[in-house]
């Protein structure tokens, strides 16, 4: 028996994937007995905030990632078809029809036990002492004692209940007539960092357009203490605020050890550039002269395809970025391939505590699927559900699990996930940057995209036949 623990996106793609290849799954659920602070019904799979599967277009990273997921048997996406209301290029869902049909269809699988309980600590400890395989799909709302005993097994530092996300750039839409490849004091460390150098008036101006830019509201749960506590238990005391606004910053301070940059600007017309942005130890090469202020640019993979923007930790809305990091000379034509967030979330930092079939390298026997492996949103999620579903089954037949190649959308979400380049490590959609590059360079972005599209087609077609041998 395997033990599949949550059963949002990913734990109905992970029991739906093993009980469909012949094993008996026993599915925990603590919905409705335990609410968490997002989730408002009983149903499997419940879409918290939109109601959309994101692009129906074939030609995008979703296209492509859904496309793979389907070949692969996706419950999620079957039943989303059969609820599809209209919803422009969006797959978008009655979500009461999608919530009750998948739940009726998990709890009607003859090999899927349904349990509608908490998935206990103690309850964890024995599937592991007794070797049972267990499936860890929690999600960013994982129950506060098991997230408080996940913290143990990884170590406090590999598990986040934040994120507070810089956002993230393609590096082929840097201007690098502008960017500048330096490490500070010149000190041949290589030419990892970029540097966005500001002069006097660009940076002034872009400090007023970010402090009076429109910020994304706070949940109040985020906060804390309304319709139920979300915190990780003991050796985790709170910093008390005044307003909900303060609580969040002091927590975002607490948990994530940073302030938006927004509420960093507020301080001080120069307190980005005494900070954040410090420009001490950089020559810019076009003037021979120390920057006013400088944003520096960080490599978010080896390829440096992606590029994530030092210390830009944000909450403003994500049409607000755009507009605003545009504003920094170099990223003109930036573009953003993940923006800024700062909200709750519960993952783990999976290069350093999971091996790429998503087992924790410490615990064997206990996989994790879904947002907690650090991707974001319900149709990674789900993927990475199928992804872990196909892990176990291979494990419990003694078989090898075929890596996907990394051309594949798969492949391209567990190399995010893989990858140990030193960066802060954060949950990610499916995009353009985390496909790898075509091996014939182009600047054209058409094809570049039509190049990577077609790899990734070939080496998801070479994956699934190494699956089916
Ligand atoms: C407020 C909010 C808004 C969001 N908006 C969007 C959006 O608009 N679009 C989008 O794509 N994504 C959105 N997301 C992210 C999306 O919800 C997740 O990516 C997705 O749900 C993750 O899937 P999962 O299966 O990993 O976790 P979930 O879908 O959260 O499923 C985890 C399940 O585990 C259960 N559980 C937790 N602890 C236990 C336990 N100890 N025992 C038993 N069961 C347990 C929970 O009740 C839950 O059903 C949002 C998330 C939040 C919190």
């Amino acid at each position: 028996m395997i033990n599949v623990v949550g059963a949002g996106f990913a734990g109905v793609e992970a029991a739906w994937a093993l009980a469909s290849r012949g094993q008996n799954v026993r599915l925990y659920e603590m919905r409705p007995r335990r609410m968490t602070p997002a989730h408002t019904t009983h149903y499997f799979a419940e879409l918290v905030c939109s109601n959309s599967f994101k692009s129906k277009l074939a030609t995008s990273p979703a296209g492509q990632l859904k496309a793979e997921m389907t070949a692969l048997g996706s419950i999620v996406l079957a039943t989303a078809l059969e609820h599809e209301v209209p919803a422009g290029e969006a797959l978008g869902v009655d979500r009461d029809l999608f919530g009750a049909s998948i739940t009726r269809k998990l709890e009607e699988h003859p090999l899927i036990e349904v349990c509608r309980e908490e998935f206990t600590v103690e309850m964890a400890q024995a599937a592991i002492d007794q070797g049972d395989i267990t499936i860890l799909a929690t999600g960013p709302l994982t129950s506060p004692e098991l997230s408080g005993w996940l913290a143990k097994l990884t170590g406090r530092e590999h598990l986040y209940f934040y994120d507070a996300v810089s956002p993230t750039v393609e590096a082929a839409s840097l201007d690098r007539s502008i960017v500048f490849a330096q490490s500070r004091y010149d000190k041949g460390e290589g030419d990892d960092y970029l540097n966005c150098p500001f002069n006097k008036e660009n940076y002034e101006a872009f400090v007023a357009a970010l402090v009076s830019a429109e910020r994304a509201p706070i949940h109040a749960f985020e906060a804390g203490g309304v319709r139920g506590e979300v915190e990780v238990g003991e050796g985790y005391a709170l910093p008390t605020g005044e307003s909900t606004e303060e609580r969040f910053l002091e927590k975002i301070k607490y948990f994530a050890g940073c302030t938006p940059i927004e509420a960093i600007a507020e301080k001080g017309a120069r307190s980005l550039a005494f900070g954040n942005f410090k420009p001490v130890g950089l020559i810019d090469p076009r003037t021979g002269r120390r920057p006013w202020a400088a944003l520096q640019l960080r490599p978010e993979n080896k390829e440096k395809t992606l590029y994530s923007l030092v210390a830009c930790q944000t909450r403003l809305k994500w049409g607000e970025q755009r507009r605003i990091f545009r504003m920094v000379p170099g990223l003109e034509s930036a573009e953003f391939v993940r923006y800024g967030v700062i909200h709750r979330n519960t993952y783990i930092e999976a290069p350093k505590a999971l091996s790429e079939n998503l087992e924790m390298r410490d615990v064997p026997g206990l996989f994790i699927a879904g947002q907690l492996t650090g991707v974001e949103g319900y149709v990674e999620s789900a993927a990475m559900g199928i992804y872990t579903g196909l892990a176990v089954l291979a494990k419990n037949q003694g078989r090898e699990f075929p890596r996907p190649p990394r051309a594949s959308a798969y492949g391209s979400l567990i190399s995010h996930l893989q990858d140990d380049t030193e960066r802060e490590f954060a949950p990610m959609n499916i995009n353009w940057g985390l496909f790898p590059d075509p091996e014939e360079p182009t600047r054209d972005k058409g094809v570049k995209r039509a190049k990577k599209l077609e790899a990734a087609q070939a080496g998801f077609t070479q994956w699934r036949t190494a699956l089916d041998d």
